[in-house]
């Protein structure tokens, strides 16, 4: 049977976009529906305008610390408004590369919400479309539990386009979105508390990077509630809120703000047309070649709830797009070793195992760690200190896990990850001559053991 297409992705954001260009470069006929926003989650409510919020919220230290280098400023202003304003200026200019690189590696863009009527027939703007292969690219959505007063509640979606700055924000959760937006809004001058709901917040990440993170984020006056649940949230006559923990506790706020994990976007899909599977969690159940229960349908990124990183759904974009076009330069993706940052201030970077997942896969490791004051404070006020940490398997002398805590921490970890993947042993690190005067050298001067 001829088909419209021999690929239709669905969603046009890291994941869908990176599939639909290079399977057009391969020579395939690909459309790509997008229902909201070009370049998807990553480009317009994700990362992008995240960093650029937290390069806003940087500026404020940036400000104090000048004067131990001699500078003095009037008293520093700062205007949520102009932010946001440049913010979306800049996102629209990245809407329209997104759309530029679609439309110049031949790719048929169809803006609407797409509907799967059958395993090779979609459904957008009142049109239908065939297609030999339909690949489901349509990421996550945020969750907030259904607590009484939820809908006085925001997500990072409305965070972005606040009108102004609250003056009392309550973030809720321990992850990656609320650390980093934390730092964000207490950054920008919002007094801000961090309630996560467990002992300490980010679960997964090495406890040494979670403690110091926390000891961190309390020098800078962020409160800092843990094992802490929200009841009831309660819209008073002057418009702030009022939250009720499970505790009993009664906390104020102007703005409440839930980042508690992102649910797969299959809203309205037509996934019951299909032989798609979801697997326990609701997420799109796919085999290691993204292929789901249905043989013409496949699906990666956020959907598939593996690693929602943008790195990631690209990997994924591209390991799709190649088999199924480019069947001969098909790699998987390597799931091991992927370094990750969290941008909160002061920043994570993390690439391998932690001590713990270390030791919990019967690991004898080696732990190196060093902890000191940036060069850059010593003119400074400020008592922040910098982490890096290096977990090491005794045995082999192979460094299996990187971790930071500290200015650019994600830049530094991005090429050590390099050095991972390549089997990096703590002899090769010690071997590596520094870059001095850089904080990263320490990477590579760390010689004695704390902990065995
Ligand atoms: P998405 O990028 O979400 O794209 C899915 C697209 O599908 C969307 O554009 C959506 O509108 C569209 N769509 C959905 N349903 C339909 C339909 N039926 N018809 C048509 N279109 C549809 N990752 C990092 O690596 N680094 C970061 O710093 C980072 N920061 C983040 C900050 C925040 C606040 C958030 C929320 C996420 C962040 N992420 C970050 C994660 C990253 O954004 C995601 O992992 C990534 O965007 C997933 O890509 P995807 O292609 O799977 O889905
Ligand atoms: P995460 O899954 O990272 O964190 C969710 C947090 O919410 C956890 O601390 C979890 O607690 C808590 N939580 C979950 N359910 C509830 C509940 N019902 N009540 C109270 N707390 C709850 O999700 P995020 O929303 O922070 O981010 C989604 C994903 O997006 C991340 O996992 C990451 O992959 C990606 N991302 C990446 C970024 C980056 O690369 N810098 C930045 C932002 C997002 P517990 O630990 O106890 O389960």
């Amino acid at each position: 049977m001829a088909y419209d297409f021999d690929l239709y992705v669905i969603g046009a954001g890291s994941g869908g976009v990176r599939a639909a260009r290079f399977a057009a470069g391969f020579g395939a006929k690909v459309a790509v529906a997008e229902s909201r926003y070009l370049g998807g989650t990553c480009v317009n409510v994700g990362c992008v305008p995240k960093k650029l919020l937290v390069y806003g919220a940087h500026f404020a230290e940036d400000f104090e610390q000048a004067s131990g280098f001699g500078w003095s400023l009037d008293e520093a202003q700062f205007d949520w408004a102009t932010l946001i304003a440049n913010k979306d200026r800049e996102i629209n200019r990245l809407n329209g590369i997104y759309r530029n690189l679609l439309v110049n590696s031949g790719v048929t863009l169809h803006e609407g919400h797409a509907k799967i009527v059958d395993p090779h027939q979609v459904e957008i703007n009142g049109e239908r479309f065939t297609a030999r292969n339909i690949l489901i690219a349509t990421g996550g959505w945020p969750q907030i539990p259904e607590i009484p007063g939820h809908e006085h509640a925001i997500s990072s979606n409305q965070a972005f386009f606040l009108k102004e700055l609250p003056k009392r924000v309550l973030v809720v959760g321990g992850g990656y979105i609320a650390v980093e937006f934390a730092g964000i809004f207490h950054g920008l001058g919002a007094e801000t508390t961090l309630l996560y709901r467990g002992e300490l917040f980010l679960r997964g990440f090495d406890v040494s990077v979670r403690k110091h993170l926390q000891e961190e984020l309390t020098k800078r006056g962020m409160d800092l509630q843990f094992n802490a649940d929200i009841e009831r949230i309660d819209k008073q006559a002057d418009g702030s809120l009022k939250v009720t923990l499970k505790d009993g506790r009664q906390l104020e706020a102007d703005c409440v703000f839930y980042a508690t994990g992102r649910r797969p976007m299959l809203d309205n899909l037509g996934l019951e047309n299909t032989g798609v599977k979801l697997d326990k969690k609701g997420f799109v159940e796919v085999d290691e070649l993204y292929q789901t229960a249905e043989p013409s349908i496949l699906a990666l990124g956020d959907v598939i709830g593996r690693v929602q990183l943008t790195p990631v759904a690209l990997a994924e974009g591209m390991a799709v797009a190649r088999r199924l076009f480019k069947p001969e330069q098909y790699r998987p993706v390597d799931y091991k070793m992927i370094p990750t940052a969290v941008f909160s201030l002061p920043n994570i970077g993390t690439v391998g195992l932690t001590e713990e997942e270390a030791r919990e896969a019967g690991h004898d490791v080696q732990i190196f760690e060093s902890r000191f004051r940036p060069m850059k404070l010593t003119l400074t006020e400020c008592q922040e200190r910098t982490l890096m940490k290096l977990v090491v398997d005794a045995k082999t002398d192979k460094v299996l896990g990187c971790h930071m805590v500290g200015p650019e921490a994600g830049e530094i970890v991005q090429g050590l990850a390099i050095a991972l993947k390549a089997g990096a042993t703590k002899r090769d690190f010690d071997e590596t001559i520094g870059v001095h005067p850089t904080a990263a050298e320490e990477f590579v001067t760390m010689r004695t053991p704390v902990a065995g």
